[in-house]
Parts: C-alpha cells; sequence; structure tokens
C-alpha cells in the first residue's frame, strides 16, 4: 500500500538514491525506520520497485474469482 514518501542516503540494498513510497517495497523495506527520511532526496528519482508496485493492476480480469485475501474496500 501507499506509504509516506521517504528516501535515506544509506539507501538499504538499493543501488542508487531514490524515494519510496510503497509499503511492499523490498528495497523501501531494507532500509531500518529510523534511517527513513521524509521527502525525495536530493536526485528526486522514484524507486523502479515502487513504481511497478504502485501500477499492478487492482482489478481482476473477466473471468477470475475475486481474491479472498483482498480486503474489501
Ligand atoms: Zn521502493
Amino acid at each position: 500500500m501507499r506509504i509516506r514518501t521517504f528516501y535515506s542516503p544509506l539507501r538499504g540494498i538499493g543501488q542508487e538514491d531514490v524515494w519510496h513510497d510503497n509499503s511492499e517495497c523490498p528495497i523501501g523495506n531494507s532500509i531500518a525506520l529510523t534511517d527513513r527520511w521524509s521527502g525525495k532526496g536530493s536526485t528526486g528519482k522514484r524507486c523502479q520497485y515502487c513504481l511497478l508496485l504502485d501500477s499492478r493492476p487492482v482489478v481482476a480480469p473477466l473471468g477470475c474469482s475475486p481474491d479472498p485475501h483482498r480486503p474489501r474496500a
């Protein structure tokens, strides 16, 4: 899910300075809560994983049963 935008000079397991805003991002999650700084950092570049997680379709294709694990809105 979407979380407050943060970045870290320590990068976690990431290779470059990017900002994160998704709670499922493996790179964002590798950064300790105490090392997370609010904002988008000096590069202003968004994490590719967060982008991917954000663009994931939320509506199931026709013919598929609803995901029982997905919480109801
Ligand atoms: Zn990320």
